[in-house]
């Protein structure tokens, strides 16, 4: 088919499938939350999602056969353009799904396995969690001590996991288990995924000074994991963990250009009108010469990032495979959203340091949190000091 053919029964599908009520900005207390436990607040979130899923377009890079649409890179972004143009809300918030687990599934995973996950992940049926690190083991991730051992079909589990992000909604996690102690420490690990709701696992919500609880400890008390499950080979899970932690890693610092901060509900306005409000202009030019001149810089700087993120998926032809170079981009694109959240408190002034209450107006004390989210940006994923030791080695081939 063309790729005008394309766009008109695109355009006319949407037309057809996406309910009024899906063409408008999403009220924060709508977002669904997918999963065995999803609640939706608006039953068109629902009709839109199931319509979208049986179409393949929650995940339309995706192929046909697990769920996905099977579309090219030119047809996927068609397919955004006439979501946009319609203003069509997300149907799917996929969250690890989408993002980290699917992806490495599609490279590593066996037929059965992603005939049995990818599916449930394009419809919403499953929210998944990513157990990687430990009290002791963060930014040295392969020290982990987390240890499964195998008693016939099933590996018994036992051990913890920390700053296991949404623990407490997921309905299976894909976990980093050590299968043999007797070899080094990279050479000893496997990937497993298994069910959250059975005895053996237990979630503690770790509570922020913010109120919120947005990752859990996770503990592991014989947890029990089917042989199946396992992804790749035993005690090669390091190869798989590696992998995933790029899709992470693209995902995280590669939508930085321009779209709201993991975590964070992104400001109403561009940063450009921001300071168009807030400071005023002089001569149609921001007023504040300081803030003006940096302001520009982040904007062109937001803009070859941009294009180099739109260049790096033209070269690759592919939605779906980063490199080593998703550290650049992880570490780049977070470091440049934590960059504009400090332009924008800084525009702000005093009345943006409201945590709450009636002398702050909401969209302010919203930016303070979001300001303050972003802080994390740079550190899940692995920390920008880790991502410039993998440039260093992987990338620049400098020596240890
Ligand atoms: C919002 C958020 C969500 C998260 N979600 C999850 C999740 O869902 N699942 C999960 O498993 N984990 C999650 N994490 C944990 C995250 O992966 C770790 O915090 C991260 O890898 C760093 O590990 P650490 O906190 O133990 O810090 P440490 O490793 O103790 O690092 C402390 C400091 O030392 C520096 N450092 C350490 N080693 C080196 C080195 N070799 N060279 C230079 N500097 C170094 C680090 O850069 C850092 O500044 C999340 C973290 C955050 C902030």
């Amino acid at each position: 088919m063309s790729l005008e053919s394309f766009r008109e029964e695109t355009c006319a599908w949407l037309e057809e499938n996406c309910p009024k009520s899906m063409r408008t900005p999403m009220p924060a207390d709508e977002m669904p939350q997918p999963g065995r436990r999803a609640t939706f607040k608006n039953p068109d979130s629902k009709l839109w999602l199931d319509r979208m899923a049986e179409k393949g377009w929650t995940v339309p890079h995706w192929p046909k056969e697990y769920g996905g649409g099977g579309l090219e890179v030119d047809e996927l972004q068609i397919l955004r353009e006439e979501m946009e143009r319609i203003k069509a809300r997300t149907p799917l918030f996929g969250g690890m799904g989408v993002s980290m687990i699917g992806p490495a599934l599609l490279e590593f995973g066996t037929e059965e396995q992603k005939k049995e996950h990818l599916t449930k992940i394009c419809n919403g049926g499953i929210w998944w969690c990513q157990g990687y690190s430990e009290p002791n083991s963060g930014s040295d991730l392969a020290s982990l001590q987390t240890r499964a051992v195998l008693d016939g079909d099933e590996y018994a589990i036992n051990g913890s996991k920390i700053w296991t992000s949404g623990a407490d909604k997921a309905d299976w996690i894909y976990c980093l288990v050590r299968t043999d102690f007797d070899v080094p420490k990279h050479d000893g690990i496997s990937f497993i995924l298994f069910d959250m709701d059975q005895p053996g696992v237990s979630v503690k919500p770790i509570k922020l000074i913010s109120g919120m609880s947005p990752f859990c400890e996770t503990f592991f008390d014989d947890a029990k994991a089917l042989r199946k499950n396992i992804i790749g080979e035993v005690n090669k899970g390091w190869t798989v963990a590696k992998r995933l932690l790029q899709y992470e890693r693209t995902s995280i610092g590669g939508g930085m250009g321009g779209v709201p901060a993991k975590g964070s509900k992104g400001p109403k306005k561009t940063i450009a009108d921001m300071a168009v409000d807030r400071l005023g202009t002089v001569d149609g030019k921001i007023a504040d010469l300081g803030l003006r001149d940096d302001i520009s810089t982040h904007l062109m700087n937001d803009k070859s990032f941009a294009l180099t993120v739109h260049r790096n998926t033209e070269e690759s032809r592919s939605t779906t495979a980063p490199t080593f170079a998703s550290s650049m981009f992880k570490l780049y694109g977070t470091e440049q959203n934590k960059n504009k959240y400090e332009l924008l408190l800084r525009m702000g002034g005093t009345n943006v340091l409201g945590w709450e209450g009636d002398g702050f107006a909401p969209e302010d004390i919203d930016l303070t949190r979001d300001w303050l989210r972003t802080k994390a940006n740079s550190i899940e994923g692995g920390t920008t000091e880790v991502q410039y030791n993998i440039i260093a080695k992987r990338v620049l081939g400098l020596p240890d």
